[in-house]
């Protein structure tokens, strides 16, 4: 076997000797760009089987024409695209869809942030039977949430998508239960107390998990981010630690979460939203922000900002003819679901509960800006940010929602790169596989996506999507299109 390596190695390195990759296919002469190297121009790369086994410019091979040559002149290559905040379980009828979409869109990965662990766990083990064709599935299991749990299945807005535990060793009990069952981290949500908090983080640093979440309520910021919280949602409740009196804010929430009137979980926790979160933002502190944003930074908090799903709703972006041109892709009846509820939301009377918390418009619009004036202030202190939609929560068809994250995160001022980076490499240093996946190098898994246009010069160009790889498997734009149809004919 050496020896027939050696005298590979030695033909292949001579002049004029032609250059044969059985099982293999090459794409020549494309231009590469990852988040470490940044753009590599006329490169070619050999894949074989699910990984990527050579990439060298395109000068320094000699390929024989035996080989399965894809000519990718002018075109650019990035690696499979993650949105690392989805819900398969917040519409249990688009599940079955949404491996076809995010596939279509380029999204070979996706991390779950919440839903029942036995329908997330069916998703999971389906997309390992066959990864040439479906993503990766990362996830949480339910969100675990405190005594008076928000996601509890009351409404159609509020689908039980969390766990609730009325005692820390209840939190505990779940918290090893949902270990047990194979989660890939934790997601901690807004009602625990902070012993509740206190017992994740615990039993997740001693089980090598990381946890994600919004603060809970009971706590600030920096408690939290000290504690262990790995990395935060939505930038969810951030602004109500970073105002001069936010002792004083903790202690009104601490007493209104004691509930006395009794209300429900999800009515308790848009009751505190809407006494402090816009008047948070309004008084900033820039002090305190500035000692919120040091802690972040120094501990390594990450950030899922989720720009889209404020923005959007706030600016109406779902109106847009590129937006809803892709509801064409959704099964009939979820069509004809989303159009009638933004019918409904367009003649005012009624608004989904999860926007609730802000009632009037412009109030909306100044909170989806102070979003992406906050992402600009942490990317300037290095503080690292996945991109994540929480599709399909606010009209986000699955897979497109990400190319309109990562524009808002260049509308926030990263470079269309750190875009990238936030959505490929930064997800799989998440999840401990930045050594095989997020970067085009040779050992790496191949998930890769071939665009006709520069997405450096224009983050939009990520949309023009002409081939995508996962695991080796190539998928043309035909077929890629098919994924589509059969979505759409779907009853
Ligand atoms: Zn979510």
């Amino acid at each position: 076997m050496k020896k027939l390596l050696f005298l590979f190695l030695l033909l292949a390195s001579c002049d004029n000797v032609e250059e044969y990759y059985e099982d293999a296919y090459c794409i020549e002469n494309i231009n590469i760009i990852d988040a470490k190297q940044g753009l590599k121009e006329n490169m070619t790369i050999i894949i074989s089987k699910n990984e990527i086994i050579k990439i060298e410019k395109t000068s320094n091979f000699n390929l024989s024409k035996k080989n399965n040559i894809i000519n990718g002149s002018g075109k650019f290559l990035i690696p499979g695209l993650w949105d690392s905040h989805v819900h398969f379980a917040f519409e249990e009828e688009l599940a079955s869809s949404m491996f076809n979409l995010f596939m279509a869109y380029g999204i070979t990965s996706v991390r779950d942030t919440g839903g029942e662990i036995n329908f997330l766990k069916e998703w999971k083990d389906k997309s390992k039977t066959n990864p040439d064709l479906y993503p990766r599935v990362k996830i949480a299991g339910p969100l675990i949430d405190g005594k008076f749990n928000v996601y509890n299945g009351n409404s159609v807005s509020f689908p039980p998508l969390s766990v609730r535990t009325a005692s820390v060793k209840e939190t505990e009990v779940q918290v090893k239960e949902l270990i047990e069952n194979g989660v890939d981290f934790l997601k901690a949500y807004e009602m625990l107390t902070p012993e509740q908090f206190g017992v994740i983080t615990k039993i997740a640093k001693e089980n090598g998990l990381k946890v994600s979440g919004h603060i809970p309520l009971s706590m600030d910021v920096i408690t939290a981010s000290n504690i262990g919280l790995n990395s935060i949602e939505h930038l969810r409740n951030i602004e109500m630690s970073s105002t001069s009196n936010m002792e004083e804010l903790l202690t009104i929430r601490r007493n209104a979460l004691e509930n006395k009137k009794g209300l429900l979980g999800s009515s308790l926790r848009t009751s505190l939203h809407k006494s402090q979160r816009m008047s948070s933002i309004k008084n900033i502190d820039s002090v305190q922000l500035k000692k919120v944003l040091n802690v972040l930074a120094k501990n390594n908090t990450w950030q899922i900002p989720t720009l889209i799903l404020y923005t959007g709703w706030a600016y109406q972006l779902y109106k847009g003819l590129e937006w809803r041109s892709t509801f064409d892709f959704l099964p009939i009846e979820i069509k004809e679901k989303w159009n009638s509820q933004i019918d409904i939301v367009e003649s005012s009377v009624l608004n989904p509960d999860y926007t609730k918390d802000i009632s009037d418009n412009s109030e909306r619009k100044d909170f989806a800006d102070w979003g992406q004036s906050m992402t600009r202030l942490m990317n300037k202190m290095d503080i690292t940010f996945m991109a994540g939609t929480d599709t399909p929560i606010g009209w986000q068809t699955p897979g497109y929602s990400l190319h309109n994250e990562l524009e808002m995160l260049v509308k926030s001022g990263f470079t269309s790169l750190e875009a990238i980076e936030a959505a490929t490499y930064n997800p799989a240093l998440y999840f401990n596989m930045e050594d095989k996946l997020g970067l085009i190098k040779e050992g790496y898994i191949a998930d890769l996506i071939i665009l006709s246009d520069n997405p450096l010069n224009n983050i939009s160009n990520t949309k023009k999507i002409e081939t995508v790889i996962k695991n080796g498997n190539l998928m043309n734009r035909e077929f890629l299109n098919s994924l589509l149809k059969e979505q759409r004919e779907k009853k």
